[in-house]
């Protein structure tokens, strides 16, 4: 082969394990404008910018760490929620997995929403309560628990009966 196609080979090569990389970057290093995510036992919480999913977790834990460092910390903060909404539904699908994805910088409209079509989570990380974040998840539990989507106004006033009774026996 000549030098100047095992160069190009080379190169090639090389551009995969960078797209590779790129594609599935599960961490912490996040740069605006390039999603990555974390996975934890029940969701993949996607971001764009770290001081954002710090806002998040602070807001919905009542604890502010670094998830760069406290990777742990942050996956359980998310779980620990999940299990209270699943609870106190006395709902535990299984399989159980949804989405985040965590936004910044709300204008107006909804702090946050849960779209079945996606499975997926959108919240404002500047705006979210851990009572807006628990009253999405549980629309996520009743859309996984019940084969046929329970009636509109039934999830509803569950969600909001969540929302409301989320640490009422702590
Ligand atoms: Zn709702």
């Amino acid at each position: 082969m000549s030098g100047i196609w095992l160069r190009a080979l080379t190169l090639l090569l090389w551009g995969c394990v960078w797209a590779a990389g790129v594609g599935m970057t599960p961490g912490w290093a996040a740069e605006l404008g390039s999603p990555v995510y974390f996975e934890t036992r029940y969701a993949d919480v996607y971001y764009t910018d770290g001081k954002a999913l710090g806002d998040f977790l602070w807001r919905i834990s009542g604890r502010r760490f670094y998830p760069a460092e406290d990777n742990a910390e942050a996956v359980s903060s998310v779980d620990y929620l999940v299990d209270r909404v699943q609870s106190i539904l006395d709902m535990r699908p299984d399989p159980f997995k949804f989405r985040v994805d965590v936004l910044s910088g709300y204008t107006k409209g909804d702090i946050a929403a849960y779209l079945p079509n996606g499975r997926s989570i959108k919240v404002y990380a500047d705006r979210v309560t851990d009572g807006v974040f628990a009253h999405e998840v549980a629309h996520a539990v009743m859309d996984q628990y019940f084969e046929s989507a329970l009636p509109r106004k039934v999830q509803e006033i569950l969600a909001q009966y969540v929302d409301r009774h989320l640490w009422e026996d702590y």
